[in-house]
């Protein structure tokens, strides 16, 4: 069943992230572009800042910090396109768009980082995919190597699929 923050999504955006959700590693710039964003730069950032996302004369750009992880990078994409899906008003409003810190706490709202963050866990660690591939290649047992391999294959740090599955259990 797709979470209460899928279901906020326009329908028009919806479709397409659906088909995006079909495979993994899900494929976050091509996603991006299909939405609408502009670009996805890996910059400069000061630190303790993850990413951003602005929007200056009706492009959409997410900056990703160049000095974390390439999995926390996929993660930070992630959080901002959600913010994009679900919180345009919000990046609208402010000359700076939204910038998360390392925290993704940005200023905003606390409900807004909560959202984004249960969306950006579905955007790159569908459960739909976890759940079969679980099934398929570990008879659904989860150990530490299966947390392991399932980091792998979705390109996300062993620490946010170990999250993802903890929710997963408590359904
Ligand atoms: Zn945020």
């Amino acid at each position: 069943m797709p979470s209460r923050e899928l279901r906020k999504v326009s329908p028009e955006h919806k479709e397409i992230v659906d088909k995006y959700l079909s495979e993994y590693p899900v494929k976050l710039g091509s996603l991006a572009r299909e939405i609408g964003v502009s670009g996805i730069k890996v910059s400069s950032m000061r630190t303790g800042v993850s990413g951003q996302i602005t929007n200056k004369n009706g492009r959409y750009i997410i900056r990703v910090n160049r000095n974390e992880a390439r999995e926390r990078q996929r993660f930070t994409i992630a959080h901002e396109l959600a913010h994009y899906l679900l919180h345009r008003h919000v990046i609208d409003s402010l000359p700076d768009g939204i910038t998360d810190n390392v925290l993704y706490r940005s200023g905003a709202p606390e409900r807004i980082e909560y959202e984004a963050n249960r969306l950006a866990a579905e955007l790159v660690m569908p459960m739909e995919l976890i759940e079969k591939k679980l099934s398929r290649d570990f008879s659904g047992v989860v150990t530490e190597v299966t947390i392991e391999s399932l980091a792998a294959s979705f390109e996300v740090s062993k620490a946010a699929m170990e999250i993802r599955l903890s929710t997963y259990a408590e359904v």
